[in-house]
């Protein structure tokens, strides 16, 4: 069979879990294209006005493949938990119902199963099981395939720890190993990115935040890539914490950062219409308060033009080369909006 995976939302978190799970039981994996002008057309076109980019942009990566005829099942998870009395958003929880009700001629091509990824291995084999009926592979086989998924995301796990990117994690999924062997260079200016995996990686809708950092000299890490027990005390900043896992993520380890020595500056990248970022976002600012660090935070729509974009980022590399002591002219040369690019909306 050939599983098509639309390289959007939780894409960012359990690909390689996906790719140990259907590449063991000898599936062929269809990723869909990175995200560019024709896939979020695709994607305003096919939902509703006033959902967020990211879920907009899924949609298009979804009716991407469902287009390639050869695919025979397009892989769409309804992750609802990552961690125990932790949820994810309405949209991520209602995902295959949402797919299906937008693509009503191709229901019987979603292929869907419900995660509840962080209470053990039992309902992972639960979950995948849910997707073998429909594929039609044995018990034994399953609880093979899934041993692999886990194995797979315990060592994309050990890359993001040692510093490598998620996107690096895709690059190089069949062999990880090497790559948590590779070391991280390390550059003179550091900036940390906070906020949903999906919203720091889709280097389109983001206007390849990464890429203008790296190209400027600053090295970047990101919230996946901290243990969420190094951030865990943090709660005591924001009363409770907060009923989303990745919401957690991004604003307990964006503290963390704030609070690193070895980090200049965080910035948080968020989804235009995402309430649950907007909270993230504002516990974010009052902590950098407090401790004097730099926090920028980029909104992104699906409006093109991204020209305010690259003058941010040079602003914001001047405001950490000056609190270095570095003078204000930033290595910017190489920042460059694109054409294409996204609407950027400031706090
Ligand atoms: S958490 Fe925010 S960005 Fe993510 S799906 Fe929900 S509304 Fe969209």
């Amino acid at each position: 069979m050939k599983i098509g995976i639309p390289r959007a939302l939780y894409f960012y978190v359990y690909y390689p879990m996906w790719y140990g799970f259907f590449s063991s039981l000898g599936h062929e994996i269809k990723l869909s294209v990175p995200t560019n002008k024709e896939i979020i057309n695709l994607g305003v076109s096919h939902s509703v006005d006033d959902i967020c980019i990211s879920v907009k942009v899924f949609h298009g990566h979804v009716k991407y493949l469902l287009d390639k005829k050869d695919v025979d099942f397009v892989f769409v998870p309804r992750i609802a938990s990552e961690e125990k009395y932790k949820y994810t958003c309405p949209k991520l929880a209602a995902l295959p119902d949402l797919m299906k009700s937008a693509f009503v001629s191709d229901t019987n091509r979603i292929l869907t199963a419900t995660f509840y990824t962080r209470q053990g291995e039992k309902p992972i084999v639960k979950a995948f099981e849910e997707i073998e009926r429909q594929l039609g592979d044995s018990d034994e086989k399953i609880k093979m395939a899934v041993k692999m998924g886990i194995r797979y995301q315990k060592l994309a796990v050990k890359s993001l720890r040692s510093g490598h990117t998620f996107l690096d994690v895709v690059k190089n999924i069949r062999d990880l190993d090497s790559l948590i062997k590779k070391p991280v260079q390390k550059q003179r200016y550091t900036v940390a990115l906070a906020g949903f995996p999906y919203d720091v990686y889709d280097t389109f809708t983001n206007g390849d935040v990464i890429s203008k950092l790296e190209d400027s000299g600053v090295g970047i890490v990101t919230t996946d890539m901290l243990d969420p027990k190094v951030y865990k005390h943090y709660s005591k900043y924001m009363i409770k914490d907060l009923f989303w896992y990745q919401a957690n993520a991004a604003a307990k380890g964006g503290m963390y950062y704030i609070d690193s020595p070895d980090i200049d500056g965080v910035i948080s990248i968020s989804s235009f219409n995402c309430g649950i970022s907007s909270i993230y976002q504002k516990l974010l600012d009052l902590y950098s308060k407090e401790i004097g660090k730099p926090v920028m935070h980029i909104i992104v729509d699906e409006q093109t033009g991204d020209a305010g974009l690259a003058t941010r980022i040079e602003a914001f590399i001047d405001l950490i080369r000056v609190k270095r002591g570095d003078g204000l002219v930033a290595q910017t040369n190489n920042l460059h909006g694109t054409e294409d690019g996204v609407h950027v909306r400031s706090l």
